[in-house]
């Protein structure tokens, strides 16, 4: 959540921060604002309530910013002070010297605060972040009386460190000061931080979308590591300035990735990417030939999985609907105990880990603040950890013991859809790689692996019910209760589908076991409700079948989503929307994407923000 940009070099840093905020935007939309030096060394600032779009027409009506070639920018997710303009970042010290730019949450601010107001400093924002720039401003001004600053070494790098030594909680950070023109001091602790080096320039954002049409060499800097750039020189350390020798790394996605294209919303772009990412996760790995699954991210650990007594699939939001999928999956095919827990409950309740239990951490960004927590504890505890991660070079990608990357290319949509169905490829190509190793046939893995390798196709045509799908949700639009009712594999697809609902178009929405609904909520079911049922042919047919007739008596409409060709579900329903057969493990894939269709259009029907949905931000960095 939120992001950072932040500049040092050759270049005019203006337009360059406002264009890597714009693709940064997704992390958060309360606020933006820029602080840059100009060549005389005067410090200036815009800051606008809103959307990027806001800042930029401050700065184009009236508030031009000069020339200058060090800067940096923030869109705030806000989660101390409301979304006005004085809690827009960039927050300044006491002085209006140095600038600070942050993402995360200072947990002590509260008690750092009052120490500081005893000194005299004043405070002009609600938020956790003007403290830290206070802090930092005030120990800046205590080692230039006390001189003891070595020459050579930055003030401001000292102020910092000092300052990161007495907070506590999590922070990606930037820092300027006007005394020090030409240098940009960053740091991170919990929140994601990405060096980009350029030739003579260096830009700094939270991920690589706003770094890649510079440079595609990055540093990822680990947690309490800093860095020190200035356009011909650069150092990296950690906060307590042990000097570390930096890995730079090689970007993986190409700019046109992140690039909207011909599409009107990044979720409608994503969700049609569907096929071709499941291509891409599946590419090298899902041997169709000799009917073999090739896992080189978790070969290493092969004894290990083989021999493991339980799996803990853990993450949040969409990652833990792929991870519940995932625990139908793993005991079905690689039958191995499996429970599917939140990160975050699972961090807190001193969780049991025996030996041979595999912790699988599940996060789109590999970001996820709880996510990575209870990746942490799993290790702690003597878990193996393994990650199912998008983003190449995330925190948790590279904290785990192994992994697997999705290849699903960058996801930018706020509501997950092509992580989701990638995740669930995923986990399934881990379930068969384990599974084939212990009871499962030649003859069973090399038709899954079959049935996988159909799903892009399948889910194509899927796709090519958009129209329809939307005729049917312009009915419904208008209903503020919708509920999503699966059994067994379409259970996690259910609570996806409401999720989806819920996050873009702001109805309230609910997912649960179709089964579970005449153990209270059936109380909700009145004239005309829209109920979406996942009906495709499959061991619970039947089952579903006497639901609908149960949600049909109380005069909720049914929309359901079913196997093509099923003639009698007609019978039972007010709109059908057919889907490919397929094996049942599998059906999640090519099901859940009628319920993103749904959502994405009862959104647009009720004219909400798709991309930027009220209140939410990609890439959950804080708990
Ligand atoms: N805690 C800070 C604030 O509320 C930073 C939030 C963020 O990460 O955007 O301003």
């Amino acid at each position: 959540m939120c992001g950072i940009v932040a500049y040092v070099g050759r270049k005019i840093a203006q337009p360059l921060l406002v264009e890597g905020l714009k693709r940064l935007e997704y992390r958060g939309y309360d606020s933006a604002g820029v602080a840059v030096i100009d060549s005389a060394g005067n410090m200036h600032i815009r800051r606008a309530v809103g959307r990027i779009s806001v800042l930029e027409n401050t700065i184009q009506n009236g508030q031009a910013l000069p020339e200058s070639f060090i800067g940096m920018a923030h869109t705030r997710w806000a989660t101390h002070g409301a979304p006005t303009e004085c809690n827009a970042h960039p927050h300044l010290d006491n002085s209006g010297r140095i600038a600070l730019v942050h993402n995360g949450i200072i947990e002590n601010y509260a008690a750092l605060k009052k120490f500081l107001s005893g000194k005299g400093h004043q405070f002009s924002s609600q938020t956790d972040t003007e403290v830290l720039a206070v802090l930092i401003g005030d120990l800046y001004d205590e080692m230039k009386v006390q001189n003891h600053i070595p020459p050579g070494v930055s003030p401001l790098q000292r102020a910092v460190q000092a300052a990161l030594h007495q907070v506590e909680g999590t922070y990606g950070i930037a820092v300027i000061c006007k005394e020090e023109p030409d240098t940009l001091v960053v740091a991170r602790k919990g929140s994601p931080l990405i060096i980009g080096v350029g030739k003579d320039e260096y830009v700094v954002a939270s991920d690589a979308s706003a770094i890649v049409e510079h440079t595609t060499q990055v540093i990822y800097l680990n947690d309490n590591e800093m860095a020190i750039l200035k356009p011909d020189a650069f150092r990296t350390c950690t906060i307590d300035d042990i000097a570390i020798s930096p890995v730079v790394s090689q970007l993986e996605n190409k700019l046109e990735e992140y690039e909207l294209g011909d599409y009107p919303h990044y979720m409608l772009k994503e969700i049609f990417e569907q096929p071709t990412a499941i291509s891409n996760t599946l590419r090298g790995r899902a041997e169709q030939k000799d009917g073999r699954i090739v896992l080189g991210g978790v070969s290493k650990y092969t004894r290990e999985l083989i021999r493991a007594h339980r799996i803990i699939l853990t993450g949040q939001g969409t990652a833990w609907h792929a991870g519940l999928v995932g625990d139908y999956l793993m005991e079905d095919l690689a039958k191995i105990v499996t429970e599917c827990t939140y990160a975050s409950e699972f961090r807190y309740r001193n969780p049991i880990v025996e030996e041979g239990t595999v912790v699988v951490a599940i996060s789109q960004s590999g970001e996820t603040a709880d996510t990575l927590a209870a990746l942490r504890e799993a290790k702690e505890r003597g878990a193996l950890a393994l990650g199912v991660i998008n983003a190449v070079g995330s925190t948790i990608a590279r904290e785990t013991d192994a992994g697997i990357y999705l290849h699903a290319g960058p996801e930018i949509g706020v509501a997950s859809t092509k992580a989701f169905t990638c995740q669930i490829v995923t986990l399934a190509m881990l379930a068969l790689y384990i599974g084939r190793r212990r009871f499962m046939s030649q003859a069973q893995c090399q038709e899954v692996i079959d049935g996988l390798c159909a799903i892009p196709d399948q889910m194509t045509k899927v796709l090519e019910q958009s129209d329809h799908i939307r005729t049917i949700v312009e009915q419904f639009c208008e209903r503020e209760n919708w509920l999503f009712l699966g059994r067994g594999y379409h259970y996690p697809v259910a609570l996806e589908g409401a999720l989806k609902l819920k996050e873009i178009s702001y109805i309230h929405a609910e997912g649960m076991p179709a089964a579970e609904m005449k153990h209270g909520p059936i109380a909700l079911i009145n004239d005309g409700m829209p109920v979406v049922f996942i009906a495709t042919q499959g061991s619970q047919y039947d089952k579903v079948i006497s639901n609908i007739e149960e949600v049909r008596a109380r005069g909720g409409k049914i929309i359901a989503v079913a196997t093509e060709g099923d003639a009698n579900i007609h019978r039972y329903s007010e709109h059908v929307i057919e889907v490919p057969d397929a094996m049942e493990c599998l059906q999640p894939l090519l099901t859940v994407v009628p319920l993103q269709l749904i959502a994405y259009h009862a959104a647009l029907a009720r004219g909400c923000n798709v991309d930027k949905p009220r209140n939410l931000a990609k890439s959950v960095t804080v708990e």
